[in-house]
């Protein structure tokens, strides 16, 4: 399978090296970034051509499938252009950045007739988050009551600004509560904190927002972008008999001098190296097979509505506007 990567810097580097090297089935032929250099750079690693513009990559008749991994603010244009063309996409979140254009990327799938879009959230391929899944399923824990989430960086790009800690950060949060619970979210209210001033003020850096599912579980996420010590994911899902929490692989404690040490990853890429890796090899054996069945289109759009109402927040308790759930969606990923 070919695939045309359109994007690469952080995470798409990281991605194209992946496809390269640890994923079978796939190699990446052709790339683009408006960072010329940087495209050149990783395509000639690959082994692939340098397109001119990200929709070349999409129409080039030798690329079988795209990854995009450029800014969230271009997701959305480029996958309806995958989806007009039949070509099966694995867009990085989010899928778009208003849930208007989200709900467009469902509407025109639908039209199309099966999935065709795969959005990056990873945390589904995370052995930890794996196990939580399979511990709820099996009703170890009794009843779901309340979800404790909390999303920490070390630090983020100057890029990174205003309430892209709710649009960018957040919808991981959102997604995998999702599809733990088996339930969409229906309000978000973001709670007022005192925020870091180690961040840029309109981060207003960290942010606390509880959000309810349809059947009345409250999930509390905090996103804190510049924590500073350490990338911390944690997750924990309180039952009637019982918790389920997430751990974070480690590599090992030192025991000295009266303390003990234990390493925490230091960004996103060490944290989830392997759920990259499985998300990659899953979605190139999904397009190899003809059937979709990781995060979806609609998933994508469900996360950006929930983050969208936690942006319009500010402090009051606000509905998540969305649409009706098609049967196209209704897999085993979607809940
Ligand atoms: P990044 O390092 O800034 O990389 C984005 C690249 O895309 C840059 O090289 C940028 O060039 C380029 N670019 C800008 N506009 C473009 C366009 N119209 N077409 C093609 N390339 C364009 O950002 P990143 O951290 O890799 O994030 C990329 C995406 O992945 C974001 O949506 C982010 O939310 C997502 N992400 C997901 C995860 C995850 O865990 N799933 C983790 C990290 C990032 P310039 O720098 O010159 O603008």
């Amino acid at each position: 399978m070919n695939v045309g990567v359109i994007g690469t810097g952080m995470i798409g580097t990281e991605h194209v090296r992946r496809l390269t090297s640890r994923v079978a089935g796939a190699r990446v032929t052709a790339v683009f970034d408006v960072d010329t250099d940087r495209a050149a750079g990783v395509a000639a690693v690959a082994g692939a051509a340098v397109h001119r513009e990200g929709h070349d990559v999409i129409d080039d008749p030798a690329v079988d499938a795209v990854l995009i991994a450029s800014p969230g603010d271009t997701h959305a244009d480029l996958v309806l252009a995958c989806v007009a063309t039949g070509k099966p996409v694995l867009c990085e979140k989010p899928l778009a950045t208003t849930s208007g254009a989200a709900l467009k990327v469902v509407e025109a799938e639908m039209t199309y007739g099966r999935r065709l879009v795969q959005v990056g959230f990873m945390r589904r391929y995370d052995v930890g988050y794996l196990t939580v899944k399979s511990a709820l399923a099996a009703g170890r824990v009794g009843e779901p009551l309340l979800v404790h989430c909390v999303h920490r960086n070390v630090s983020v790009p100057p890029a990174f600004t205003g309430d892209m800690s709710l649009t960018d950060s957040l919808v991981h949060e959102v997604d995998a509560s999702r599809w733990l619970l088996g339930q969409e979210i229906v309000a978000a209210t973001v709670v007022e904190v005192p925020h870091s001033p180690l961040a840029s003020p309109q981060l207003r850096d960290p942010r606390l927002v509880l959000l309810e599912s349809e059947r009345g579980i409250v999930i509390d996420a905090e996103v804190f972008v510049n924590a500073r010590y350490g990338y911390d994911v944690r997750c924990e899902v309180v039952g009637t008999t019982g918790t389920v929490a997430l751990e974070a692989p480690t590599t090992g404690a030192v025991a000295l001098d009266g303390g003990r040490v234990q390493a925490l990853p230091m960004d996103w890429q060490a944290r989830f190296a392997q759920a990259y890796v499985d998300e990659l090899q899953d979605w190139v054996d999904a397009v190899h097979r003809g059937t979709a069945t990781g995060p979806s289109a609609w998933d994508g759009y469900a996360a950006t509505a929930v983050a969208e109402a936690a942006v319009a927040s500010r402090g009051s308790r606000t509905m998540v506007d969305l649409a009706e759930r098609p049967a196209l969606y209704s897999g085993e990923s979607s809940p």
